[in-house]
């Protein structure tokens, strides 16, 4: 767990790439550069904010396991003394009013602590009243307290009002640049969900299917929403079936609740972005119990599932299957242009569809029932 929050993002990759597209940028323009120093500390801020609300989103969801985090601060000789003071005291998750960078080029980190780690430290370390007061007083830079990234873009649009065009120019580019480097984090982030055992396979296979990755692109999906929606179809990883389990009983294999539930949050804004199935949507199926078939055949009968429903676009698509959904629906997301297995053509049914049955009829050993999306 502690490898997945820490590990793979590195921060400040890619920076030479930056500096060289706004120097170029500048050369074509003719300007005077910005000094190196100016691009550094805007470039290597916003990654680190970027960085800092990745892992805060992630140990809210992890609270269950880490309540705690422990401030680090790097402690050598270009340490700010003010981030010193700050370094072994412990915050419970959920409280980053300290939580690193607490300024421009601030190298501090957060470790992440259980109950039992957190209860070995003196009551000392937990700041509260006037010691939480006076570390906040020291700060210099207070923007980056709290909810920094909001802060650090009001600042930055504070400096764009007042910058000449040329300047202005420079930082709509720098911007471009800093949103792809926040686009592969967030990339790099969604691999992290998947295990050791299945991420090198999907990945090699998502990089090389130009198919997908194009129309994710064209569909306005970030890399990551593609590489979500693609993961999903992906029968081999054992998601989709973690996934079921979680709504429909059946003991979790590869992850827990938790992280199923911000994966679902995550592909269900992945694939709204998607085009909505116009017409009917087919879902057929096998080996139902009883009382579920009961309901299917119930007139009026409301259906509705809390996970996500694979249904396909193709009336021959698994057509011979014993129990036959014919879905005229409304919001169903058309993902097979993203989908691993174009064949399938897949739609998905979105989380809380909420479907009606119009009516039901036995053809042949199959049951075929009409339904509604309300
Ligand atoms: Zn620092």
């Amino acid at each position: 767990m502690k490898a997945a929050l820490s590990g793979n993002i590195k921060r400040g990759q890619g920076y030479r790439e930056f500096e060289k597209t706004v120097d170029a940028e500048f050369d074509r323009a003719g300007l005077t550069r910005l000094s190196t120093h100016q691009i550094q500390n805007i470039y290597e801020t916003n990654v680190s904010l970027a960085y800092a609300g990745g892992q805060m989103q992630k140990m809210v969801e992890t609270a269950e396991d880490f309540p705690f985090w422990k401030y680090s601060a790097v402690l050598d000789g270009k340490t700010r003394p003010k981030h010193a003071a700050l370094h072994g005291k412990i915050f419970r998750t959920g409280d980053f009013t300290f939580f690193p960078p607490l300024d421009f080029r601030c190298r501090c980190t957060a470790i992440l602590l259980t109950a039992r780690q957190a209860g070995r430290y003196p009551k000392d370390d937990m700041p509260t009243g006037r010691d939480r007061q006076k570390l906040y007083d020291n700060l210099e830079s207070k923007a980056f307290a709290g909810s920094k990234q909001q802060k650090f873009m009001e600042w930055i649009a504070e400096q764009y009002k007042e910058a000449d065009q040329a300047t202005r120019k420079l930082i709509d580019q720098a911007f471009d640049v800093m949103k792809e480097e926040i686009r592969n984090l967030e990339y790099e982030s969604a691999k992290e969900f998947f295990r050791d055992a299945d991420i090198k396979r999907i990945e090699k296979e998502f990089l090389s299917n130009t198919r997908v990755q194009k129309a994710g692109a064209e569909a306005g999906l970030t890399k990551a929403d593609t590489f979500r929606t693609y993961a999903y179809t992906d029968f081999e990883n054992g998601l989709s079936a973690d996934m079921a389990r979680l709504h429909y009983g059946g003991e979790l294999q590869a992850w827990d609740k938790n992280r199923l539930a911000t994966f679902k949050k995550d592909l269900t804004k992945a694939v709204s972005k998607l085009p909505k199935v116009e017409g009917v949507v087919y879902r057929n199926l096998d080996k139902l119990p009883a009382d579920v078939v009961k309901q299917f055949t119930t007139p009026d009968a409301v259906i509705e599932w809390d996970g996500f429903s694979s249904t396909t676009k193709s009336p021959d698509v698994h057509a011979n299957r014993e129990v036959r959904l014919v879905i005229h629906a409304k919001t169903a997301r058309d993902i097979e242009s993203v989908s691993k297995d174009a064949d399938e053509k897949e739609a998905l049914l979105l989380p809380g569809t909420r479907l009606k049955v119009v009516k039901s009829e036995t053809v042949g050993q199959q049951v075929v029932v009409t339904m509604e999306e309300i």
